[in-house]
């Protein structure tokens, strides 16, 4: 449902009124079914929304975005907390490091995570070394 305020274009009375949507708004004035309360005239329009419905609208939106990038970072948060507790920090030598497990395999007790770029986690998939990329977040953020 949803509520228009109407405006009879010939007594200028304001009134309100409730549709099943906008569709049936559109359909109802087009069919000369929509008249005056009070004069029965069939220059009856919908008035602009007013600024304020529209600044609340669009407040509420960002609010929930802040909300769900903020769940996300934590779920980051967490990943990184496991991540620093289980694997060895091999930084730029992720590849190399990678590689040497891959091919000679290295035994390490501890998985290792790094940086790499886009090109050589590529490299890595294509030669069946398995690399998971997740969003970092620097500390700094918090
Ligand atoms: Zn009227």
């Amino acid at each position: 449902m949803i509520k228009y305020k109407l405006i009879c274009k010939d007594c200028n009375i304001k009134f309100d009124s409730w549709f099943a949507s906008s569709n049936e708004y559109e359909k109802l004035k087009k069919r000369k079914f929509l008249t005056c309360h009070s004069c029965n005239s069939l220059k009856v329009e919908k008035t602009l929304m007013t600024p304020q419905v529209i600044n609340t609208k669009l407040k509420s939106e960002i609010k929930i975005d802040s909300a769900k990038y903020g769940k996300i970072k934590k779920t980051i948060k967490h990943y990184q907390k496991f991540i620093k507790n289980n694997f060895q920090y091999v930084g730029d030598n992720f590849v190399h490091e990678a590689r040497s497990i891959h091919y000679n395999d290295k035994k390490k007790s501890k998985g290792i995570y790094g940086s790499a770029s886009n090109q050589e986690i590529k490299e890595l998939k294509e030669e069946g070394i398995d690399t998971q990329v997740i969003p970092w977040i620097e500390d700094k953020d918090n």
